[in-house]
């Protein structure tokens, strides 16, 4: 186990004790608890624990799947919107490097849509027979060449990573000038958060080890090499899914089990009993999440930020 930060790895402040372990379900990840800047605000899990490895197993099943099928269809739609999403920041397709890209779904739309396409994934996590190349382990082993994407997107990847400041200058380096970075992270500010505490299913600890806010990651990414162009607060898929699932983790006393009930490989719970209670609290969570949103304390954020330099456009 690494000794516990007694700064801020982003800002260099004091920190505080945001949850202890028990407070937060961490089981098996050392002695510690989350922590929290009293400067910029970011909360992480202090000491970040050496190998959470054993926390990975089964979290994709066959060909990089995480969920059941019925549940994977409509995974495959809001995938499908991330990759039109990117498309549109640009006036014709170039290349894209996807981040713990997983079963490569939105990387797939892309390539449809005429780009280049690379991603990376974990050791063993990626699908097999992807039609792009997929690179396994750390960015910054990779050596990928410098200035050489147009755009990189980390989808719920950034809070995994063991240092994700580090990240971004390896990013940094390898993108274009002006090339896009697109970052979405669960919001530790959002209102579903602070009313759902530990049953907040978007902590998922201990494999998100930072908690970011609006406040935090645009201040990660202007210390970098960044510029933030945009901030967006609403998402239907993490906002809506935060307020059904968590209302569910927090009335069963399941936790995160409530959760896993909609991966592979562990049906304990009744998949049918959580996708009926998700659609009869439909109507309320996107009301919820519409008016979190609309506060820009949403369960999701999603930073659009553009490398410094002149911008090059694509080629
Ligand atoms: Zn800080």
């Amino acid at each position: 186990m690494s000794p516990a930060a007694s700064r801020c790895p982003l800002c260099g402040q004091s920190l505080s004790s945001y949850k202890n372990k028990k407070s937060c379900r961490i089981e098996n990840a050392g002695e510690g608890g989350l922590d929290k800047c009293s400067s910029c605000g970011l909360v992480f899990l202090n000491p970040v624990p050496d190998d959470l490895s054993a926390f990975y197993e089964g979290y994709r099943g066959e060909e990089g799947k995480r969920f059941l099928n019925r549940v994977e269809s409509v995974v495959k739609f809001f995938r499908r919107r991330r990759a039109r999403a990117v498309n549109r920041l640009f006036p014709r397709p170039g290349r894209v490097l996807d981040i713990g890209c997983g079963r490569g779904q939105m990387l797939r739309e892309l390539k449809s849509m005429g780009w280049e396409c690379f991603g990376t994934e974990f050791p063993g996590q990626a699908s097999k027979s992807l039609p792009f190349t997929v690179y396994e382990g750390d960015l910054a082993e990779l050596k990928l060449q410098p200035q050489s994407f147009d755009a990189v997107t980390l989808w719920h990847v950034f809070e995994h990573l063991k240092n994700p400041f580090s990240a971004l200058d390896e990013i940094g380096r390898i993108l274009k000038p002006g090339g896009l970075l697109v970052i979405s992270v669960p919001n530790i500010e959002s209102i579903q958060a602070k009313i759902f505490g530990r049953n907040w299913i978007h902590l998922d600890l201990p494999r998100h080890i930072y908690h970011f806010s609006p406040h935090s990651l645009s201040r990660a990414l202007q210390t970098g090499d960044f510029t933030v162009l945009d901030l967006r607060h609403f998402s239907a898929e993490y906002g809506m899914s935060g307020v059904v699932l968590s209302l569910g983790a927090a009335l069963t006393g399941k936790g995160p089990d409530f959760f896993n009930a909609l991966r592979n490989g562990d049906k304990s719970f009744g998949v049918y009993g959580i996708l009926i209670f998700s659609l009869i609290l439909a109507p309320f969570a996107a009301a919820f999440s519409t008016a979190e949103a609309l506060l820009k304390r949403g369960g999701e954020v999603i930073v659009l930020a553009r490398k410094s330099g002149k911008d090059t456009g694509i080629g």
